[in-house]
């Protein structure tokens, strides 16, 4: 991340404090309270106004801080280490400004960008009762009247974050035309005051398993009439487009919820472990318990690289993001969610309990960590786009490994700048460097492919040996077996690619693109001594990481490793530091 972000990043921790203290911002107990009665966390939001952290939703050009995207999953990590509920109602303004930054006219992207500037949430809208994830059979109708410049818009929209409290929401609406033409359009709509408008009603808000505050709710608008000009956005690209170019984007950066969230569920359990004595001894000393909070660890920080190179794939990658970007989304919630069911059997009979004290943070964590994975794409939607994609990568990934690419030193160099601890990433990419497909591309890898042909060639090339010889001997064996049973189903047999062996293929394939990833890492940080503070990517990492993503490559458990990385794992609470290959300063 660059310099200026990573100072950023610390102030804010500084700035947000120990959440277990009462008098810190975002505060577990007041957390919990709000949780408990369901209350919206406005305080909480306002707090965040006062940082100014709304600023950073709001590109540069219009005034704001928005600049490099891996400060954005950055700040949700740390808001959601402290409190879900806030910082999704937080990322989903974000989430409905992404298609106005896109592709907002002048004049409406100055009017969004001052209303989030004064602290105005907003929405993405495209969720209907009726169809769910089937958003191309949107309902809500949008009508040009005849003086051609007014709109009347019919229709509800449920389901939908923010729904009553947005200051606008940006929908996705189905426009009747004149000549019986239908067309998808997106619209940014400025919610009126409550009651204030009656052709505009906000639906009560959904109560939920976790995030229990949040306004999950929706709106219906009857005969409402606004001017074309000021909610239309500009028709450059079909609707449909813009709506999946956005979700590229939104979907990598959830990874800044499960990572957060799950920063707090390993840091409450190794603290309640290292301290908790049985039998004469700590749970930390209990084998089976330390195992499990050292996986957990490198299960965290195998996410966070995974989370970390699809983040700054935004802005060197565009391209590729149909291809990183369901990876990111189906891959890191349940990785996530499977670390918390592991640390809730640590912590024990606590996990269940909704006391009123720091611990009790985890079952809120544990609830609320389970909304990522339902949200812009469910897991199976995210897989769906993946296999779609598969059949156009395969020719060009069997090329790489069996003649290698001419491209080699660019290839490695790309992999290098989105897997270097060290690496920064700046811009935001305009609507024209985002593709719906990235045309059998898929860069990180090709790089793994072009090393593994010939990993002495790479600069700094180190022996492998033993163990870690053998587990990327097995990924490279797993990796050919994934290309010719893509191959098989999607060239030979052309099987649909919403069978069951698709998805099968694509959750294959996801969990390759993070192994791959965390090796070509590990090559790297081989390379030269980091002096990153932060946690290493040594040879430990590399195998836990590696038998945990994929445990077909049958990686020997080692109870040495797992010790090895409990004590990394406790020295990162030890010195207030996020569970992260960054160098992240913890203030709790
Ligand atoms: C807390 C919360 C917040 C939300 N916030 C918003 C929001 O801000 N804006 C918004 O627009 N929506 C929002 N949603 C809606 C969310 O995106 C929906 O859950 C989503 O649209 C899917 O709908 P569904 O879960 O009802 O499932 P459906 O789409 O009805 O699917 C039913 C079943 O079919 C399967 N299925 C569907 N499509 C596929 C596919 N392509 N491949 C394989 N299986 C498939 C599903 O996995 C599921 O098993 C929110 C939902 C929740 C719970």
């Amino acid at each position: 991340m660059h310099a200026e972000s990573l100072k950023l990043a610390a102030q804010w921790e500084q700035e947000l404090g120990d959440p277990r203290q009462s008098d810190a911002l975002l505060c577990f107990a007041d957390t919990l309270r709000e949780d408990e009665a369901e209350v919206f966390p406005q305080t909480s939001l306002e707090q965040l106004r006062r940082l100014g952290l709304f600023d950073q939703l709001v590109p540069s050009r219009l005034g704001g801080q928005l600049q490099e995207p891996e400060r954005i999953l950055t700040l949700s990590r740390i808001l959601s280490r402290r409190d879900l509920s806030t910082v999704i109602a937080f990322g989903q303004t974000l989430l409905g400004s992404l298609p106005i930054w896109l592709a907002g006219s002048p004049a409406q992207q100055a009017a969004h960008a001052r209303s989030l500037r004064a602290g105005g949430l907003a929405c993405l809208a495209l969720t209907e009762r009726a169809h769910g994830s089937d958003i191309l059979s949107t309902e809500f109708r949008v009508e040009a009247e005849a003086d051609g410049q007014h709109l009347r818009i019919q229709g509800e929209k449920w389901l939908i974050n923010n729904g009553s409290r947005g200051a606008s929401a940006t929908v996705l609406a189905c426009q009747h035309h004149a000549d019986g033409r239908k067309e998808l359009v997106l619209l940014r709509l400025s919610r009126p005051e409550p009651d204030a408008d009656p052709s505009w009603h906000s639906l009560p808000k959904n109560a939920t398993h976790g995030i229990r505050g949040a306004d999950i709710s929706g709106f219906a608008l009857q005969d409402h009439r606004c001017l074309a000009a000021d909610v239309s956005l500009p028709r450059q690209e079909p609707a449909l487009n813009l709506v999946l170019k956005t979700l590229q984007i939104s979907r990598i950066l959830c990874a800044g919820f499960s990572l957060g969230a799950t920063d707090t569920l390993l840091r409450l359990t190794l603290e309640f472990a290292s301290q908790r004595q049985l039998y004469g001894k700590t749970v930390t000393q209990i084998p089976a318990a330390r195992a499990k909070l050292a996986h957990s660890y490198a299960r965290l920080l195998c996410n966070d690289l995974l989370a970390q190179a699809c983040t700054r794939a935004i802005a060197r990658l565009p391209a590729e993001l149909s291809v990183l970007s369901p990876i990111c989304k189906y891959q890191l919630p349940v990785s996530c969610e499977a670390v918390a069911r592991e640390l809730a059997q640590v912590l024990g009979a606590r996990h269940y309990l909704r006391s009123q004290d720091a611990l009790g943070m985890f079952q809120k964590m544990a609830r609320d960590l389970q909304v990522v994975s339902l949200f812009d794409g469910s897991t199976q939607v995210n897989l769906g786009l993946l296999a779609a994609q598969l059949r156009q990568l395969q020719p060009t990934l069997l090329q790489c490994w069996q003649e290698g690419s001419s491209a080699r030193e660019a290839l490695l160099e790309d992999a290098r700048a989105l897997l270097r601890s060290e690496a920064a990433a700046c811009d935001w990419p305009d609507s024209k460097d985002l593709r719906l497909s990235s045309q059998g591309q898929d860069r990180l890898m090709q790089a793994y492919l072009v090393w593994r042909r010939e990993p002495g060639a790479c600069e700094g090339a180190v022996s492998e040996e033993g163990a870690v010889a053998s587990a990327l001997h097995a990924l490279d064996q797993r990796l050919q077996q994934c290309l010719s049973e893509i191959e098989q189903h999607f060239w030979v047999q052309r099987l649909p690619v919403d069978s069951c062996a698709a998805q099968q293929l694509a959750v294959d394939y996801a969990r390759l693109w993070s192994a791959c990833a965390l090796a070509l890492a590990w090559s790297f940080a081989q390379e030269s001594s980091s002096t990153v503070a932060a946690p290493q990517l040594d040879s430990d990492l590399l195998l836990e990481g590696l038998r945990q993503t994929l445990p077909d490559l049958r990686i020997p458990a080692c109870e040495a490793r797992d010790q090895r990385l409990l004590e990394a794992a406790l020295s990162c609470v030890k010195q207030r530091r996020l569970f992260s290959l960054s160098p992240l300063p913890a203030a709790w």
